[in-house]
């Protein structure tokens, strides 16, 4: 299977912006071992901002653009440095790859996108993407990693696209206000009614919710590719998501 796994700042980072290292360690050694069974991965990797937060020891996730894309300049090479060290360990190869939202406009270098991942994949290297934060303002940003990892996912032709964060899937109703909110476990089509289901949740160092990961949702089943949400605590649930198994998170399935 071709899978592309996005993995948010909740799940890398500590609410003080540091590495949350047995999180880390944990999902490399799973994605390291899907890579083993035979599988292709893309990662879209957050925590660029997070980090450069941690690493410059300020108080806060910075609200003006220069300070945020300075942030995310310190952040993006400690991200790597880590995805490098802990894949390495596992024989594992990684490449980084910065994208802006104009670079899917732009169709020669959209199609230079494509061929350069087909080439690393062929290679049997792990492509890490993260949006180019350092150059992306407001005009050509795609602005969230979910709508990006679905962009990603639609372009390679994935199988399967999956959003770890720190909720375990789609809920009935707000489950922080509802103690009787249930998990949906599979989702046949990304109706208005589903869209309705996102509440405004977000954690203080990302930047997306459930509104941007139902919309990747919705653009990952129009164009045939399955999604998953699910929670980043817990990175083996990834061999239950790629065997199709049913568990606690929430799987979107494309119309075949
Ligand atoms: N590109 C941002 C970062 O690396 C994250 C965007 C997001 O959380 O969706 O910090």
């Amino acid at each position: 299977m071709r899978i592309v796994v996005k993995i948010g700042t909740s799940t890398l980072a500590h609410a003080t912006g540091r590495l949350n290292i047995r999180r880390t360690g944990e999902l490399c050694q799973v994605i390291s071992d899907l890579k083993n069974a035979g599988h292709e991965v893309i990662m879209v990797s957050s925590g660029a901002i997070g980090m450069g937060v941690g690493k410059l020891s300020l108080k806060e996730k910075p609200k003006d653009i220069p300070t945020k894309q300075a942030a995310a300049a310190v952040g993006q090479c400690e991200l790597m440095y880590i995805y490098d060290k802990l894949f390495s360990e596992y024989s594992h190869t990684v490449a980084q790859i910065l994208l802006t939202g104009s670079d899917f406009q732009a169709e020669d270098r959209h199609e230079n996108f494509n061929n350069t991942l087909s080439r690393l994949l062929e290679l049997g290297v792990l492509p890490i993407i993260n949006e180019n934060d350092t150059i992306a303002t407001e005009e050509i940003k795609v602005g969230d990693n979910d709508t990006l990892s679905a962009l990603v996912a639609v372009s390679v032709k994935a199988d399967l696209l999956v959003l770890l964060s720190d909720v375990d899937g789609l809920y009935s109703a707000d489950p922080h206000k509802d103690k009787n909110a249930k998990l949906i476990e599979t989702v046949n089509g990304v109706t208005d009614e589903i869209l309705a289901l996102a509440g405004g949740v977000g954690s203080a160092l990302g930047t997306g919710g459930m509104k941007t990961k139902l919309r990747a949702a919705k653009l990952c089943n129009d164009n045939g590719v399955d999604m998953v949400i699910a929670n980043g605590e817990t990175p083996e649930l990834l061999y239950d998501i790629v065997n199709g198994q049913t568990g606690k998170f929430t799987r979107f399935l494309a119309e075949k």
